[in-house]
């Protein structure tokens, strides 16, 4: 199971935040989790195939959650798709949607499964496929909304490869026939029990998105076990009342949950515009909760990794993913080397030599400009150490492992002055 934050941001996009929606990528077909504007973008950047969504789950009606539905439709009818599509979420789902394309005089071409859930519901299996199923819930917000929970069905045990062999096993309609639970009759009598070859089932992976709430015993309910619980952390600590007040969870909110769940990972999402640095709330949250991470837009998160990773090829450079030591991080610096380095330098240099009044003024600003580049390092450490963490939070070790970040930080901008998420 692999899980893509499409877009962290709450009701307001940033420069660098998309609206919410979560992809979750398995065994071939994709789940989608909300659909914000840009949601089908977003996907293409992550290397994820439109045409492999079997579901969408819309968690409510406010407008960031739901409006890059009607747009994504509209693009799997370009695409000719010939498979059902479901829709879950909240009643009126079918209504908005049908309003929409009947408005555009639109006709699809695939079939729309609708499945809604009415206000005042406790708990539903929404969908209930062969080797998955999904549960849903109320979560508690200003306006009605749902939470998830997406769960693998056990699956089969491993098969013992070489055992097998050694008693004998050697065709495929034979393997099948073992895992299946069925024993096994050899040419020569022998019976070959299921149980000796087969191990224990093993619980499937789960997953939980969880946003647009405040703490509800409901979510601890949907991400009981979790391999990975999805849970909005629109605030940090400071401004819980105003968590509290909009219906939101703050990063205390999403640790108790994670906590009382004993999910196994926490990935916070659904950032206030206000926090141009996410880190601080990641902070916030492992103080609470230690295994937990940021959603990262487009950055996988596995709960297989040795056998996942790879799977999904992003189209687009996750700066994250590249830290590490691989062969793209060392091609991405010396893509920053081949920047940086010489060129630009010496080209400012040479139109400062060419002269000419208009030159001048361009040549002042580039060298202004290149200052600055010299000193980008100290600066945004400026930024970082006083514009976006907690002055009474030290972490030494934290701001060491987050020093290549500081070149990502959203610069300070108008968005900072919203009162709003
Ligand atoms: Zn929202």
């Amino acid at each position: 199971m692999i899980v893509v934050p499409l877009g962290v941001a709450s009701a307001t996009p940033t420069a660098v935040r998309h609206l919410p929606a979560v992809a979750l990528w398995r065994e071939g077909s994709v789940f989608l989790f909300d659909c914000g504007e840009n949601a089908q973008m977003r996907m293409l950047q992550a290397g994820i195939k439109r045409s492999k969504i079997e579901c969408v789950f819309i968690s409510h009606f406010d407008v960031d959650h739901f409006s890059g539905l009607i747009g994504l439709l509209s693009t799997l009818q370009l695409q000719r798709r010939d498979k059902k599509l479901t829709l879950v979420g909240p009643k009126g789902l079918q209504e908005y949607v049908e309003w929409n394309l009947d408005f555009a005089g639109i006709n699809l071409v695939y079939e729309v499964e609708f499945v809604e859930v009415e206000e005042g519901f406790e708990n539903e299996r929404v969908v209930d496929g062969d080797d998955y199923y999904v549960d849903a819930r109320p979560l508690n917000h200003s306006s009605f909304c749902i939470g998830y929970r997406f769960q693998e069905k056990d699956k089969p045990g491993k098969v013992d490869a070489d055992k097998a062999e050694r008693l004998g096993i050697s065709e495929d309609h034979q393997y099948k026939q073992l895992k299946a639970g069925e024993d096994v009759t050899l040419d020569d009598g022998t019976v070959i029990k299921s149980y000796e070859i087969v191990g224990h089932p093993r619980p499937g992976d789960s997953f939980a998105y969880i946003t647009d709430t405040k703490y509800s015993p409901n979510s601890v309910k949907l991400a009981q076990n979790t391999n990975i619980l999805y849970h909005e952390a629109t605030f940090g600590k400071e401004l819980a009342d105003k968590a509290d007040e909009t219906g939101h969870s703050s990063t205390s909110d999403a640790a108790r949950v994670a906590t009382e769940a004993q999910t196994k990972l926490l990935v916070i999402g659904h950032f206030s515009a206000r926090y141009t640095n996410a880190h601080v709330l990641l902070k916030e949250a492992r103080e609470g909760f230690y295994p937990a991470w940021l959603a990262h837009e487009l950055r996988p998160i596995f709960t297989d990794p040795t056998h996942e990773r790879g799977i999904l090829s992003p189209k687009v450079e996750i700066q994250e993913l590249n830290k590490k030591g691989d062969g793209k991080s060392r091609g991405s610096s010396n893509r920053r080397k081949g920047h940086s380095g010489g060129k630009k330098k010496y080209r400012s240099r040479k139109s400062r030599d060419s002269g000419g009044k208009s030159r001048r003024s361009k040549r002042s600003r580039s060298s202004r400009s290149y200052r600055s580049d010299d000193n980008k390092k100290k600066k945004y450490k400026k930024t970082y150490g006083s514009n976006t963490y907690s002055p009474n939070i030290e972490d030494k070790k934290s701001d060491k492992s987050d020093s290549d970040s500081h070149k990502k930080i959203t610069p300070r901008s108008s968005y900072d002055d919203f009162d709003r998420f």
